[in-house]
């Protein structure tokens, strides 16, 4: 997380190749400009041409001595009372899209895999970055970008005036799962228009319990004798169709839909698991995360003393002693896990709860 204030000399030295190429040019106020008109490729990002679009953008902005109107400024000179920095050109300050390129470039290299942003930088900011870049390297600035939909709040645009604004921690401090929240930012593909509702984070809320209960399932049947016999899931082939549908564009709706059909399979063979299958689906979990980071496998053990109890409380039930069975539910509560009783001829199982938001981290 690089500070644009302390690279500033990375910004000078990228401008001062850039006028060393004839492409970038001081004007009489001590600013710098880029010359638009040296960039051929100019435009090819946001598939805007130099004429029509971009002479809006010369209306707003000719309080600047610029050659060309679509020409952007690389160097500020500096205003009275606002930050400057000495340059080559007497004080002032960089330009928004010069530090992008500088500080992409110093820390990442000339060409980065990835660049991402919002849909709204696309123009003018990402296409000046290009131009900026690739007319000092000679290089392809960025492989692929990635620019992210805005989200609507109820349909509309997300809006201070209109109420509908809520920040992550406003959300946490309503008591909302922070896991439901990042299940919601992430269950609509990066470049269509996600509408975000309360009501979406109550129903994300109950997709997490049940990844969660599946979880703790296979984590408990792993510690209950008697499940030795039994077969194994293929979740090699569903980490692999996870895996090839986010490598498509990154179609994360499509992954974590098969998580969770993979989720239903494992509790509809949850019975019939061998003790390397049930291992199995834990790593699967553990897998997920790491993808996912849903946060569920977080927990590795159930601790033995949690065991003992439960086994208890299985004994106690077994002779209908509800009075033991209830204290050491209750027991087992207050170590911060829950009791699942199981169906007929099912294992009773336990649950860690899930964290909440203690409201520092
Ligand atoms: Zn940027």
């Amino acid at each position: 997380m690089p500070n644009a204030t302390d690279e500033i000399p990375a910004m000078i030295s990228l401008i001062e190749t850039l006028m060393a190429k004839g492409i970038a040019y001081k004007a009489e106020d001590g600013s710098v400009y880029y010359r638009v008109a040296e960039f051929p490729g100019y435009g090819k990002l946001s598939k805007k041409k130099l004429d029509g679009n971009i002479a809006g953008v010369r209306v707003n902005q000719d309080e600047y001595e610029k050659e060309e109107g679509a020409d952007f400024v690389l160097w500020k000179a500096a205003k009275e009372n606002e930050p400057s920095w000495d340059s080559p050109w007497g004080k002032g300050r960089p330009g928004w899209h010069i530090e992008c390129s500088a500080m992409c470039m110093r820390h990442l290299g000339e060409t980065v895999d990835i660049h991402a942003g919002g849909e709204d930088l696309v123009f003018p900011h990402h296409e000046n970055e290009i131009a900026q870049s690739e007319a000092a390297t000679g290089k392809p600035f960025a492989r692929y970008w990635l620019h992210a939909r805005h989200l609507l709040v109820n349909g509309e645009k997300m809006s201070k005036s209109k109420g509908n604004f809520f920040t992550l921690r406003d959300l946490l401090q309503k008591g909302y799962d922070p896991m439901a929240i990042r299940y919601v930012l992430m269950s609509v593909h990066y470049r269509q228009q996600l509408n975000f509702t309360l009501e979406s984070l109550k129903e994300a809320r109950e997709v997490i319990e049940k990844l969660d209960n599946c979880y703790f399932q296979c984590l408990s049947r792993i510690r209950i004798a008697g499940q030795k016999n039994g077969g194994e899931l293929n979740l090699g082939a569903s980490a692999a169709e996870i895996g090839k549908a986010l490598g498509d564009d990154l179609n994360i709706a499509k992954a974590l839909a098969i998580f969770q059909k993979t989720v239903s399979e494992i509790n509809v063979h949850l019975a019939h698991l061998s003790e390397t299958g049930l291992s199995a689906c834990v790593e699967f979990f553990e897998r997920m995360d790491r993808i996912f980071g849903f946060d569920i496998s977080s927990v590795r053990e159930i601790p033995s003393d949690v065991m003992r109890t439960l086994s208890e409380y299985v004994e106690a039930r077994k002779v209908k002693d509800f009075a033991t069975s209830d204290q050491l539910r209750k027991a087992i509560a207050e170590k911060g896990w829950q009791v699942k009783d199981g169906r007929p001829g099912e294992p009773s199982t336990v649950k860690k709860n899930r964290r909440v938001w203690d409201g520092k981290k």
